[in-house]
């Protein structure tokens, strides 16, 4: 349930099921053996790995693999799936014995990875980074943290990371995934100002179901639209007008330090009130409670939305100013908060090695030219110089940098997905204006994070990309399946009934018969490891 929140940048994002409809079952090359060496004494290393429907179905079709291929000497024969599919064929690969020298873009999770080295399937890479990987010892040089992080609780590294610095602390672009939009043409013409609290936006938004605001004479407009579950589109957003607020995986940090449970406060259940308040005045969209991405779409595209929530306003309205962020509002109290979202662009298990591999030194000198920061930026956004496609960038040979191009109407993320390789790579903060430029749409996003929402962030810290032991992941794991599935349930039930101040009491119960005091003793253990 804990989704993935080390996406690769990719703004404008395409529906899980718009690019199933493109799916093209692509098992290309590759028979999974081990590596061999051809009569040229060009090594030939066997890799799985996975792409979008988008890509090419040869990897070795890209750019970005040739030149990889001219300057390593080093052919990668690939096995590639798309990316739906993925996941089911590693896992039958895995099972089966017949092991790939290498698994790339591997999508691996920690409980994973910690499994997999145990099984001894996949082997530690300690000595190979200190040995051959004089790239990806630099990026651990320069930022040390991500080595603390990739690191296993046994001391060793079992795979390489994916690492896409875009800003840093309360700016970084992860600090609030579920962005709210407001509908300002709307306000505009029914002469209402932007809220400043929670009682002006429930004003607003009566006026949104009330006062025609599309002049069609019909009472069409949806006041406030969401999608029900943890993640960018729900609406945990308006919660921090009522305290410590709530985000997808339901942690925060005190800045004493302390790791608080968000669904067990007080300011919660107030917020849980707020929202019954704006159920029962017929405001809020009916369909928010099972509605899919498509759904969200669809209605978001014909601007029938007065407020929803997502990432970036371009997926589901447009890269238009019919609708602008809605700042943080004041609560009851008097109070602006804006709660983060914990995560970073590190995805850990990129990468792994498994113990079929006779190729060592020339495995970990290829993945090595990845950690090369021109190389990273290419491998993470696509490529310059691709005479048969539209570019991501051009290269400025005498700066020794690369620039984003003009996408002309092109989706940045379906272009990069046919032209970048994704895998293990490092961007790191001083990169931008060094290697490379940022993409326009993470500059963009990054500005409004910075005027509108860091100046109202109280909490100093946020809970960090902890590397638990398989011990404390099967805990987690048990408790979270149970307790997060009837916090969703109950918050669910008091939108739609409002009886949390009756039924506070016995949840707050269940939430420990659940082992909810167990769940914080391992999420503090693991804050303090990591902070100390
Ligand atoms: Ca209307």
């Amino acid at each position: 349930m804990n989704k993935m929140r080390a996406k690769k940048y990719a703004g404008r994002t395409l529906s899980v099921s718009a690019l199933a409809a493109l799916l093209i079952l692509s098992g290309c090359g590759g028979s999974g053996k081990a590596a061999t060496e051809s009569q040229d004494g060009k090594v030939t290393l066997n890799f799985l790995t996975q792409s979008s429907p988008l890509a090419p179905a040869d990897p070795n079709d890209k750019l970005i693999n040739k030149r990889l291929e001219e300057k390593t000497g080093i052919h990668i024969n690939w096995k590639n799936y798309t990316s739906d599919v993925f996941a089911e064929k590693r896992n039958l690969a895995v099972a089966s014995g017949d092991l790939p020298d290498a698994i790339f873009d591997a999508g691996y999770g920690d409980y994973d990875l910690l499994k997999l080295a145990k099984d001894g399937v996949i082997i530690p890479l300690d000595d190979l980074i200190e040995q051959h990987m004089p790239n990806l010892k630099k990026v651990l040089e320069q930022a040390p943290e991500y080595k603390k992080m990739i690191t296993a609780p046994d001391g060793h590294i079992y795979s390489f990371p994916w690492i896409e610095e875009l800003g840093s602390g309360k700016e970084r672009i992860q600090s609030v995934d579920d962005l709210p939009w407001i509908n300002v043409e709307w306000l505009k013409k029914l002469g209402l100002e932007m809220p400043k609290t929670t009682e002006e936006l429930k004003k607003v938004l009566i006026a949104f179901k009330t006062q025609d605001p599309n002049g069609n004479g019909k009472a069409d407009e949806i006041p406030l639209s969401f999608v029900n579950k943890p993640g960018g589109e729900d609406l945990a957003f308006l919660f921090a007008s009522f305290g410590l607020g709530e985000n997808w995986d339901h942690t925060v940090v005190t800045n004493d330090g302390k790791v608080v449970f968000t669904a067990s406060e007080d300011g919660y259940k107030e917020a849980v009130k707020f929202v019954h308040e704006l159920y029962q005045e017929g405001l809020i969209d009916i369909e928010s409670f099972q509605q899919d991405w498509n759904t969200y779409l669809a209605k978001g595209k014909d601007n029938r939305y007065g407020l929803y929530f997502t990432w970036d306003k371009a997926n589901i309205t447009g890269n238009n100013d019919t609708y602008d962020l809605m700042p943080p509002l004041a609560g009851p109290s008097g109070e602006v908060n804006v709660t983060r979202t914990n995560g970073i662009g590190l995805d850990r298990g990129r990468m792994v090695v498994t113990s079929s591999n006779k190729h060592l030194d020339e495995t970990a000198k290829w993945v090595d030219q990845l950690y090369d920061p021109l190389q990273s930026v290419q491998d993470n956004w696509g490529t310059y110089g691709d005479d048969k496609q539209q570019n991501i960038f051009e290269l400025d040979e005498a700066k020794g940098m690369l620039k984003h191009l003009p996408l002309e109407g092109t989706a940045p993320v379906e272009l990069r997905q046919k032209t970048s390789i994704a895998g293990p790579l490092a961007i790191l903060n001083g990169y931008y204006g060094k290697y490379t430029t940022m993409p326009d749409d993470a500059a963009w996003r990054l500005k409004l994070l910075k005027d509108v929402m860091v100046p109202h962030m109280k909490a100093e810290n946020t809970y960090p990309n902890v590397f638990f032991s398989i011990d404390e992941l099967d805990r987690l794991s048990t408790i979270q399946t149970d307790m997060f599935a009837y916090l969703e349930r109950k918050r669910t039930e008091w939108y739609q009934n409002g009886k949390v101040d009756q039924e506070w009491d016995a949840y707050l119960k269940e939430l420990n018969r659940l082992g909810l005091q167990d769940w914080l003793s391992i999420k503090q253990a693991g804050y303090d490891r990591n902070t100390k």
